[in-house]
């Protein structure tokens, strides 16, 4: 009937997503074929992401790590990868203290064009050295369609960042790779709308996509950005994707980082991504907002505490 199927085989049941004109199937009586346990017309304008379509929790595999469902993960590094030495040794402690995934970007979006922009491949490259190392998979930024094959090439997740949204070209080059994505709400986005553009990755052929919720514009200035928590039992009834928060750029404080990410973890987010500096004063990018070493182990030996007592495990 010319509409676009897209299949989606969970534990119990499978679910056929029709996405197509909806005056045309409303008349057929789908519920008398054989196969068909029940038909059900979603009309809000995200569709295969909506909990409607599937009313599991997606839980996305990096490598042997989970994310969404009953686990909390840890995802954490630097802002920007600055050298080796800076990268491995940060690897090697988040590794030790338990976390899961190592980010750091080599595509920075920075508000001055002064600003130190990333190292690019080069910076690729030192995280792929990281990986080898440590085991940990990497989360790096994509900002362009036209760096979405070599960031795919050393990345295992993707990120997409505030900035780029509702850059839908970007969305949907995107959504043509199989490697999971990061989405990253924008600044001065709704929950539906980052739900919209998670819509345009998963219609585009990749399922895989982990929102995070990192902070939205308010009057408030004292903290670089404001912490919507409540984004995250939001987003959980409103879709089945899991969602994370960076509470690095929702507060631009290193001190606010441990209260913001334990709140999370009690408002049921999926895992946190936080950004981590071996010496957070001569970072080159969002120093202010880093944690050294020894506020990260104190951090997670606080989230360990908290997730086991939630009834979850560490992703
Ligand atoms: C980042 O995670 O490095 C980043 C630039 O974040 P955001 O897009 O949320 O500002
Ligand atoms: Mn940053």
């Amino acid at each position: 009937m010319g509409a676009q199927a897209h299949v989606s085989k969970g534990k119990y049941k499978t679910v056929i997503g029709a996405i197509g004109d909806r005056e045309k199937f409303i008349t057929l009586p789908w519920e008398a074929f054989a196969g068909v346990e029940k038909s059900v017309p979603i009309l809000k304008p995200f569709k295969l992401v909506s909990r409607e379509f599937k009313s599991e929790d997606s839980v996305i595999k990096v490598g042997s790590v989970n994310i969404g469902g009953n686990h909390f993960t840890v995802m954490a590094g630097p802002c920007a990868v600055e050298t080796d030495q800076q990268i491995i040794s940060t690897a090697k402690l988040i590794k030790k203290e338990g976390a899961s995934i190592l980010r750091g970007g080599a595509f920075k979006p920075r508000t001055s064009p002064y600003s130190f922009q990333g190292l690019g491949v080069p910076g690729l490259k030192m995280l792929a050295a990281a990986r080898e190392e440590t085991g940990l998979p990497i989360v790096t930024e994509v900002m362009d369609s036209r760096d979405v094959e070599v960031v795919a090439e050393f990345a295992d997740i993707m990120q997409i960042g505030a900035r780029n949204m509702q850059n839908f070209l970007l969305l949907k080059e995107i959504g043509l790779q199989k490697k999971p994505i990061l989405l990253k709400r924008g600044f001065s986005n709704t929950v539906e709308e980052l739900l919209m553009a998670a819509e345009y990755i998963v219609s585009s052929g990749n399922p895989n996509v982990i929102l995070c919720e990192r902070g939205i514009r308010t009057f408030e200035t004292f903290t670089r950005n404001t912490l919507d928590l409540s984004a995250i039992p939001s987003v959980h009834s409103l879709s089945h994707l899991p969602i994370v928060v960076d509470p690095s750029h929702a507060t631009g404080k290193s001190e606010l980082i441990e209260s913001l990410s334990l709140a999370a973890l009690a408002a049921g987010a999926d895992g946190i991504l936080v950004e981590v500096h071996p010496k957070p004063d001569e970072a080159w990018c969002d120093g202010p907002q880093s944690i050294d070493f020894n506020r990260f182990a104190h951090l997670m030996r606080q989230l360990k505490s908290l997730v086991s007592s939630l009834g979850k495990e560490l992703g």
